[in-house]
């Protein structure tokens, strides 16, 4: 058995930093990253690096992942944590990739006490302490068309920010003020666009946002990184929000 020391000190351990070359390669394919200041460059790099050391990514089903892949899935999911830093990646440990949507088993149990099974066919998935869960193909049809609102690796590492504090509710951690201002501007705004989604109105973002206060939040980020101006128009609130929490807002230009 290795002695306190040394597990101490491997638990401290700066992660082995990015091959450069690897990481230019990497974020060259991604295009939110174009308009990153070189700073903030570098703190996805060690984020990134910190992200490839704790987690252990598990590619299923036939999906092969090259190194090259696996930069590219840890810089995607530490995008939003630019402005929280490496603890917005504590609680869990597995990221398992898909080639494609997955089915879930799913059961509940209906108001008259009616147990309902069936399968759910998802794109991803993050429980509070278990793994983080992509498919590839929608990964890759979010580097395609960047630009449209859709960003499934932001929207399942939203949950796990807002996970951090034990509640699932749309709030993620924050400093007290702050918490209670994101709390009263996130309910206005979901009251707001879950009765225009219950009254048939057009909707400026995805309505699957209606479904909760925490699809509402892990939804509004997809779009403060991937069509920042749309909900900018819809959401000021929120997107002010966003833009601080996130720290960096891309641009498509
Ligand atoms: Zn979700």
């Amino acid at each position: 058995m290795a002695p306190l020391t040394s597990w101490l000190r491997r638990l401290r351990r700066t992660p082995e930093p990015i091959d450069p070359a690897l990481w230019r390669e990497a974020r060259t394919a991604l295009p939110w990253l174009r308009s990153l200041a070189p700073d903030a460059d570098a703190a996805l790099a060690a984020l990134a690096a910190g992200f490839l050391q704790r987690k252990t990514i598990t590619p299923l089903a036939g999906l092969e992942l090259s190194e090259i892949d696996r930069v590219r899935l840890a810089a995607l999911c530490c995008l939003p944590l630019l402005g929280f830093g490496a603890e917005g990646l504590h609680g869990w440990s597995q990221l398992l990739v898909y080639p494609d949507a997955f089915r879930v088993d799913r059961s509940h149990v209906d108001a008259a006490g009616v147990m309902h099974e069936g399968q759910d066919e998802l794109i991803g998935e993050a429980w509070d302490a278990g793994p983080l869960v992509l498919s590839w193909a929608d990964v890759q049809a979010d580097i395609a068309d960047p630009w449209s609102g859709f960003c499934v690796a932001v929207h399942e590492m939203a949950h796990k920010l807002d996970a951090l504090d034990g509640a699932l509710d749309g709030t993620p951690p924050l400093p007290r003020a702050w918490q209670r201002e994101w709390a009263s501007d996130f309910q206005r705004a979901y009251d707001a666009f879950a009765r225009d989604v219950d009254r048939g109105r057009r909707v400026a973002i995805d309505d699957y946002a209606a479904e909760s206060p925490e699809e509402f939040f892990a939804v509004c980020s997809e779009y403060h990184f991937s069509a920042p101006k749309r909900l900018e128009r819809a959401m000021p609130a929120v997107a002010a929000h966003l833009a601080r929490l996130y720290a960096f807002r891309p641009s498509a230009s």
